[in-house]
Parts: C-alpha cells; structure tokens; sequence
C-alpha cells in the first residue's frame, strides 16, 4: 500500500547545459523531491490517501472519510497533518474532518470554493486551475462537475486525486451535473497524460470490470485486468493507483465512442445518436442498473 517515487527536478542552469550537450549536470544543480503516498481504506469501500511531501516534514490527506484510520497511519509514520484535500461535499468524503480538527486545530482545510457552503470546515477556497502548497507538496486544482456540481480533482506531481469523478474501470453517478459535464470533466483528465496515476474514492474496479467485460467483449485488456483486479481484491490489495493509459484501454466510459460499445448500446439500450454525449448518458444509465 506503500508508494514511493522520486522526481528529479532539473534547474535552468542545467537544462541550459543539458540542450548545449556541454555536461550532464552536477548534484548541486538539481534538488530531488520525494513524495510518497499511503492508500487509506475507510468504511465500506472508500479509499483515503494521505501524501507526504519531501523529507516527511509535510503530510495531507485527501477526503478523509473517517479520521481514526488517517490518525492511526499518521502515528506509525510519525509526521503531523497539515492540511486536507477536498474532493467534494459528500459525507463519505468529509466525514473525518471534525475529529482531525480537534487533534490538529491548526489543520487547513482545501477545496473549492464553490463547495464553501457544503463543507463548512474549509479554510482556503480555491478557484478552478489554483495552485496549492502544503510545505514541499505542491499541486493544483480543477473543476471537475459531473458527480456533484462542485466535484474537483488535485494533481500533484503525476498524480491525480479523482475523488468520485473516475474510478478504475468506471466514472461516478450524475448526482447533480449533467452527462454532458462529465465527459468535458473525464476529457480534462484524460488530458494529463497518458503517464499520470490516478488515486479514486472507492474501489469499484472489480464490478466496473464485470460491466465493462459485458459492453467492451472483445476487449482482452479488460479481461486481463479483471483477472488481475480478482487477484489483487482476494488479497485486499487496492487496484488503486491506475493510470490515465489503463483507463483509456479498459475503461468504457472513455471508450464510450468505440464502435464495440455503441453496437451493445444500439442493441440493448435504444440508443440512436451517436453523439458522445448520448452515448455517454446511455452508458451511464446502463451502470446505474448493473449488479
Ligand atoms: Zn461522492
Ligand atoms: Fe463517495
């Protein structure tokens, strides 16, 4: 559950050298940045993630559905919190906050500012595409409505916190936004990269599989992954993190417009546009009924 990675951030000076193929670099010109991050399981289902910055000084945690787990991990690793990252409104979501506030007063609280009225704790309100820093973790956020209308999404380094956006194999319920925001919000993420790492709210990814086997058939890639996903799940390992390239290759609601899965819509589901938007929203309704 534990992840390491370690980015190697090259100043001016050096990549000036570098493109005049002079010298490679010397250690005093680039400063390595740790991250790590350690995937919290909470309730049910729900994932948590708590992201320590470089040299463990800085911790947050990302939708803390309950605080006894954040607080418990947070002991063993011996490193205070900082802050929390708010992915939206819902209770499964926030419902640690109050308990880390009162262990940590000074705890920041960071999300949208459009949610201010829907997550009381928060402290900072950040607008779509603002940056953030906890200590040596910095990132930013985006609007991403669709699961609520003020769900949005933290990148960090090539990390992604999708909150209930996008999960492995699938994307979240249209609580409040419409299918037409969804796909805009899954095309903005699709748009970080094929090599960006997705860190989502819950683990669905066995059942989306099921269903995506169902729309997707041919797809061996999808199979290859439920197996996998089996495997990982008897052994309570998390199948997060995925990554933007597994879910373009195995998750149908971006592939909603490969000719396999409108065939199966066109068949089982009436449906008759082939705009993405329809076929999205077909998709969707299919999966809200799907056990
Ligand atoms: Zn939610
Ligand atoms: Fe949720």
């Amino acid at each position: 559950m534990k992840k390491i990675e370690v980015f190697i951030e090259w100043c001016l000076y050096c990549v000036t050298i570098k493109a005049s193929e002079e010298i490679a670099s010397t250690p005093h010109h680039f400063k390595v940045i740790a991250m790590e991050i350690i995937t919290i399981p909470c309730l049910y289902d729900n994932y948590s993630y708590l992201v320590f910055g470089a040299g463990r000084v800085d911790a947050a945690v990302v939708d803390p559905s309950e605080a006894w787990p954040v607080m418990r991990e947070l002991e063993r690793q011996q490193v205070p919190l900082a802050a929390v990252l708010c992915t939206h409104h819902h209770h499964d979501h926030i419902g640690g906050i109050d308990d880390l506030l009162d262990a940590y007063p000074r705890l920041r609280i960071i999300g949208f500012k459009e949610d201010g009225g829907r997550i009381p704790q928060l402290t900072e309100f950040l607008d779509d595409g603002d940056s953030f820093e906890v200590g040596a973790i910095s990132g930013k956020m985006f609007h991403t409505p669709g699961h609520t209308s003020a769900s949005v999404v933290f990148h960090i380094g090539n990390k992604l916190f999708v909150g209930d956006t996008l999960f492995g194999a699938g994307c979240g319920r249209l609580f409040e936004g419409t299918a037409e925001q969804m796909v805009a919000s899954l095309a903005r993420i699709v748009s970080c990269g094929r090599g960006t790492e997705l860190y989502f709210g819950h683990e669905y990814t066995a059942l989306n599989l099921r269903f995506a086997a169902e729309v997707d058939a041919t797809n061996g890639t999808v199979r290859q992954r439920a197996m996998m996903v089996e495997e990982m799940r008897v052994g309570d390992t998390p199948s997060a993190p995925s990554s933007i390239e597994l879910e373009l290759e195995t998750n149908p609601f971006l592939r909603a417009t490969e000719p396999a899965i409108i065939a199966y819509l066109e068949k089982h589901a009436g449906l008759k546009s082939h705009d993405p938007v329809a076929v999205f929203a077909a998709l969707r309704e299919l999966r809200n009924h799907f056990e």
